[in-house]
């Protein structure tokens, strides 16, 4: 099962996509997460990429691609995957649909005007990926690896409203591009973690 999962930036991609690998077995692909850890390890990506995901733009596609592609060809990916935050461009997902197929998109659907206080209190883990909010991390450790959690970069109030920004023009149009070609799966995304849940998981079977 090659599954994306497409949502605004705090809509809860990260957190749905973590259960659905889970209880499917397969890798969860954030490029998101990807480009962090190659900030976090000084890789020559990192560096090119920081300043573009500082600023809430969106990193250049030749970039992002490689690093997709380069991630989908390895071994653990030929049982299926999920990704997230990828594609987020047409150009993008022209890429994709280059590199493998598809078989459902899933879409979270949010109040964008909600998101910008769920990303003012979201707390990651660098390390593992762990997503949480600071109400429900009072300690400040990610709860899968015991690391500390830390806020975003660019969960700033002011590169989030940039990034809000970005969606609606660049990766919002991707909805209408997996719906026509009938993979679309609109979800919820307002409702609790659980609910929103159950709905992906009955709209996968
Ligand atoms: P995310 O963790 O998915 O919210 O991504 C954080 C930031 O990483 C974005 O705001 C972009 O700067 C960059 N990024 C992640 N995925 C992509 C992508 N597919 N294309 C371009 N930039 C990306």
């Amino acid at each position: 099962m090659n599954l994306i999962i497409m949502g605004a930036p705090g809509s809860g991609k990260g957190t749905q996509a973590a259960l659905i690998c889970k209880t499917h077995d397969i890798p969860h692909i954030s490029t998101g997460d990807l480009l962090r850890k190659n900030i976090a390890d000084g890789t020559d990506l990192g560096k090119q990429a920081k300043a573009y995901m500082d600023a809430g733009k969106l990193v250049p596609d030749e970039l992002v691609i490689a690093l997709l592609k380069n991630r989908i060809e390895q071994a653990d990916c030929a049982k299926g995957f999920l990704l997230d935050g990828f594609p987020r461009t047409k150009a993008q997902a022209d890429a994709l649909g280059g590199i493998t197929t598809i078989d459902v998109a899933l879409n979270l659907v949010t109040d964008l005007n909600k998101l910008a206080d769920r990303m003012a209190s979201r707390r990651v883990c660098l390390k593992c990926g762990y997503t949480t909010s600071a109400q429900d991390a009072p300690d400040g450790i990610c709860k899968a690896c015991g690391d500390k959690l830390v806020i975003r970069d660019d969960d700033k109030r002011e590169v989030v409203e940039n990034r809000l920004k970005v969606y609606e023009q660049n990766t919002a149009p991707l909805v209408d591009y997996y719906n026509n070609k009938g993979l679309l799966k609109n979800i919820d995304g307002m409702q609790s973690i659980e609910q929103v849940n159950q709905a992906i998981e009955a709209a996968l079977k």
